[in-house]
């Protein structure tokens, strides 16, 4: 059937950012605002930690069919619209997983949403354990600055580890070095053998969407004694070891040479 589809919103988001080009990388927390008359569809919402926004991005042009992950990389080549998650295209529908934190009345408080304040919501789903793709192949879409790099990383470390403790930075220090020499970390061709705490070997896991067999990705040993990675890609060994006399507080600020001994051989 080709012809229009008429869709009514059933909420709004409450958000900071109200212009698009404004809107980090990884979203920003907000309200879905649902309208009274849909405010029974929410019964048994609050047992899910991850919800599926789907929202109509209004302020997105409709008339490209091809354009570049920009905010992540201006400098990498186009991509058709349905290759991206670009807010660009002919049906601006947008699509954010979104943490939820609580529910009140008819306004669900939300974590990470990529959608700017006062766009209208069409539909919001659960996000299920069948969503779950550990290793997906996914492209390699890298971030310019090291710094776009290391959020996204956080990101997705943060999704997979559930909390945000020291070790989680630890590792996205170790993979943002591992990926300026091996390129892309979740990449068939590398593996990474984590030699530390259970936070730091999960983070690490969840960064590299590493498995532990078919084919044989990741593996880890539990120490209190040492905090290191061993990398390899090709006939290429990459060793970063924590220096023991630092401090883990400050891991995002500290220079790559004063957190890590780093070995390629
Ligand atoms: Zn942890």
């Amino acid at each position: 059937m080709r012809g229009d589809i008429v869709l009514t919103p059933i909420g709004t988001i409450l958000a900071e950012v109200e212009e698009p080009l404004d809107m980090p990388l990884g979203g920003l927390p907000a309200v879905v605002e649902v309208y009274p008359e849909y405010v029974k569809g929410l019964k048994g919402i609050e047992e899910n930690s991850h919800i599926w926004i789907i929202s109509w991005f209004h302020k997105a042009p409709r008339d490209k069919l091809v354009t570049s992950p920009w905010k992540v990389n201006p400098d990498l080549p186009e991509y058709g619209v349905f290759a991206l998650r670009t807010y660009a295209r002919p049906n601006p529908i947008g699509l954010s997983l979104a943490e939820l934190i609580t529910v009140e009345g008819n306004r669900i408080y939300v974590s990470g949403l990529d959608a700017v304040g006062g766009t209208p919501v069409l539909d919001i789903k659960p996000y299920y354990e069948n969503d779950i793709v550990f290793s997906p192949d996914t492209p390699y879409i890298r971030g310019k600055q090291r710094e776009t790099r290391q959020k996204l990383m956080t990101r997705h470390a943060r999704t997979h580890h559930r909390e945000d403790c020291n070790d989680l930075h630890m590792a996205v220090r170790m993979a943002s070095i591992a990926e300026d020499i091996f390129g892309k970390v979740n990449s068939p061709e590398v593996s990474v053998f984590a030699v530390g705490s259970g936070c730091l070997a999960d983070c690490l896991q969840g960064l590299t969407r590493g498995r532990l067999a078919a084919p044989p990705r990741f593996d880890y040993m539990i120490s209190d004694q040492e905090y290191s990675s061993i990398w390899k890609k090709g006939g290429q060994t990459l060793i970063i070891k924590a220096q023991k006399n630092v401090g883990f507080d400050n891991i995002m600020m500290l220079d790559d040479e004063v957190l890590f001994h780093i070995e390629l051989k």
